[in-house]
């Protein structure tokens, strides 16, 4: 079995096109799971629910989703972020913003725990600390847990009582030993670790491994979209620096 692991797709349709794309050139996939975030930023909310839906993707709630839905305050975003989320409301049918709204904050497949943020606050905590870690490992029932809600793609290893941070190498698969293992794929459709290609990764139960992966996507594509849409400058602008 091969998961295809995306996060923070953020209504990015040319990036999730390409992860597609790019997947299927190395091997394919027979699942997706989805860590939240699937809208909010970008400029085609309808068509990338679409697509993963069509995928029967496994989702969890990140704070964009549940902003868009109305289900969290939207002064918890910052401004450009909140407009977003506005301008993204009004493109989705009343059935979307069903079905953001009733998304789970934790799924659990095979040996993983899916959640946007953390355990510990799953829609809103950045884990991106050895505190925010170990607080997951201290609540996790699975050997893995998948994360998204950083933009940043990282392998995190338990090591006695503390963790590890490392970086998630792009194209060697990291295999699975003994250790406990928190694992972010980076974003598909809003890097931030300052590569402006779209991020995922793909788990095969086979070879009990996880691979990160990067796709080159049109850029100019969808920041035009962006601007046609009046969506905020700088939203647009960041796609290309991965920031
Ligand atoms: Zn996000």
């Amino acid at each position: 079995m091969r998961a295809l692991i995306v996060a923070d797709v953020h209504s990015n349709l040319a990036a999730l096109q390409a992860v597609l794309d790019d997947c299927a050139r190395r091997g394919g996939f027979d699942r997706v799971w989805c860590l939240g975030d699937a809208v909010g930023y970008g400029p085609d909310p309808e068509e990338c629910l679409s697509l993963l839906r069509g995928q029967g993707a496994a989702f969890v709630a990140g704070n964009h989703d549940l902003g868009v839905a109305g289900v969290v305050d939207l002064g918890d975003f910052n401004d450009a972020a909140a407009e977003a989320c506005i301008w993204t409301a009004g493109r989705l049918a009343a059935g979307d913003i069903a079905f953001l709204s009733a998304l789970p904050e934790v799924a659990h497949e095979d040996d993983f725990t899916l959640v946007h943020g953390s355990l510990r606050r799953p829609v809103w905590e950045y884990l991106v600390n050895e505190d925010a870690a170990l607080a997951t490992f201290r609540l996790m029932e699975t050997r893995f847990c998948l994360v998204g809600h950083s933009h940043t793609p990282f392998v995190c290893r338990e090591r006695g009582r503390g963790c590890e941070f490392e970086a998630f190498p792009e194209g060697e698969p990291v295999v699975f030993g003994v250790d406990r293992l928190i694992l972010n794929p980076g974003s598909v459709g809003q890097p931030r670790d300052g590569d402006p290609r779209a991020s995922y990764a793909v788990y095969d139960s086979d070879s009990g491994a996880i691979t990160h992966s990067r796709a080159e996507y049109d850029i100019a594509a969808t920041q035009a979209r962006m601007r046609l849409a009046g969506l905020p400058e700088m939203l647009a602008e960041r796609l290309s620096f991965g920031r």
